[in-house]
């Protein structure tokens, strides 16, 4: 406990169209946060892996609580005051905003 590995984003080279990234193991005092459970986006078929930053907010139909998938700065969503969706749960609410347009 207290340490994990995580993906990083590298900054850009020069004629380098997409940034790399890099996984890395850290060391953490106390509680490690969970990598972001999301799919990657330049590296589809892997988990993203990121630090999360926060957890998923929608309520399960089926059971107490929320999904609480973690979630990465570039995964999550924010609806309202300390509240965030997961990319699944995004796209699961798209449909219901677009029949109103
Ligand atoms: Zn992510
Ligand atoms: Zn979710």
């Amino acid at each position: 406990m207290g340490c994990g590995r995580y993906r990083i984003d590298l900054e850009p080279r020069a004629g380098e169209a997409k940034p790399g990234t890099m996984l890395v193991h850290i060391k953490m005092r106390g509680r490690a946060p969970a990598g972001c459970v999301s799919p990657d986006f330049d590296h589809p078929g892997e988990r993203c892996g990121r630090i999360s930053v926060a957890l998923c907010d929608e309520p399960l139909r089926h059971s107490a609580g929320t999904c609480s998938a973690p979630i990465c700065e570039r995964h999550r969503t924010k609806i309202g005051p300390d509240r965030d969706l997961c990319p699944r749960h995004v796209s699961e609410r798209l449909p219901l905003e677009d029949a109103t347009t």
